[in-house]
């Protein structure tokens, strides 16, 4: 039932680039690369059956190595902000590289986004489709302690992307990864994505200083805030409102309610098109942005059209600066555990 391509997207330096398509015809295609175990793009039918794509990406190599906007990269060592680039850890203080202000945002400068990534496995089953990316950050990389070696799965079904994420370390270090594609079910790139109606499993936020760190006082409910999105609400209704005037829209941390792969946890709708998103994770947070600094008119040659507010991410993750909140879950991954997380997006059609 699903086909596979396999093709060189690029040669850049001495190594390979590999792109593979995954078509499980008239329901699901789907484009990745080696290059940041990124996805390419993602076309899902709308109420028509109409297929088309719903993530931002480019056709080109040299313009993910340009961007930094991470359109469908996998990102890590440590996803979302590390303030100051510094943390502790058994008594030693780490160094990272800054690339966000004064902060670390997405495993620095030269994150796993910017990385080749190995395949180690491409499996064809009647309904499924698994594609393994391993990738091994030496120890100092980025700043961070210890050699991790990570293992990144996407798996695809005719209506389906889970991705599985796992890694092992030799020195204790703090290991956050997610994925980083911005969704617009529109069909239309050109299109903002605040007619996107939007549901978040979340009775807390992170609110966070004017540089993107969570505050001392961070989790707050978000109750009576725009940040309540336990009923569903459209994108664009509170997008203008004083709280969201620092980050020109959504860029903020949820808390999940206690959820796990069994349960919802977020819903992305579009009423014109008919498609809708929904996703579970294992994960106790989700960055909800609304694509607030993407530029208002298309950049590159080679890309889709884009422009402000025409995608929005909800990265699966833990929560941000960790390594520094002693108060948040830990992020800390010791010698002889493994790092496991998972996030399933269902493709599916709204009910009329
Ligand atoms: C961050 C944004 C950033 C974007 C692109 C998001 O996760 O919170 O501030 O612009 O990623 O890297």
């Amino acid at each position: 039932m699903a086909n596979v391509t396999e093709s060189i997207l690029d040669h850049p330096g001495s190594e390979e680039v590999k792109r593979w398509t995954i078509q499980f015809p008239g329901r699901l295609e789907a484009t990745v690369m080696s290059y940041g175990a990124t996805l390419m793009d993602l076309k899902v039918p709308d109420r028509e059956g109409k297929l088309q794509t719903i993530v931002l990406g480019y056709d080109r190599l040299e313009d993910y190595q340009q961007d930094n906007r991470n359109f469908g990269n996998t990102i890590g060592r440590f996803a979302n902000r590390i303030a100051n680039g510094k943390f502790t850890l058994d008594g030693t203080e780490y160094t990272l590289p800054v690339n966000n202000g004064p902060h670390t945002l997405h495993g620095g400068p030269n994150g796993f986004d910017k990385q080749i990534w190995q395949i180690g496995e491409v499996h064809t089953g009647d309904d499924e489709v698994r594609l393994r990316f391993t990738y091994h950050s030496k120890d100092g990389e980025q700043g961070f302690p210890g050699n991790l070696q990570v293992r990144v799965t996407y798996i695809f079904g005719p209506d389906s992307m889970k991705i599985t994420y796992e890694a092992e370390t030799d020195q204790k270090t703090p290991v956050n990864l997610t994925h980083h594609s911005y969704f617009n079910l529109s069909g239309d790139m050109s299109s903002p994505i605040t007619d996107h109606t939007l549901w978040l499993r979340a009775s807390c936020y992170l609110p966070i200083d004017d540089t993107g760190i969570p505050l001392a006082e961070a989790p707050a409910p978000v109750q009576g805030s725009p940040f309540d999105f336990r009923e569903a609400h459209r994108v664009g209704e509170k997008i203008d409102h004083p709280a969201l005037s620092e980050t020109e829209g959504y860029d903020h941390c949820f808390v999940l309610d206690p959820t796990g792969m069994d349960t919802v946890c977020a819903r992305i709708q579009h009423t014109g098109s008919g498609r809708q998103v929904e996703v579970r994770t294992t994960e106790p947070g989700i960055q909800f942005f609304s694509g607030n600094f993407l530029p208002s008119e298309k950049l590159y040659e080679g890309g889709r059209h884009f422009g402000r507010y025409s995608g929005l991410a909800l990265e699966t993750q833990h929560l941000p600066d960790s390594p520094n909140r002693p108060d948040f879950p830990s992020t800390i991954l010791s010698p002889g555990n493994r790092y496991h997380s998972e996030t399933l997006y269902s493709f599916l059609v709204m009910e009329e």
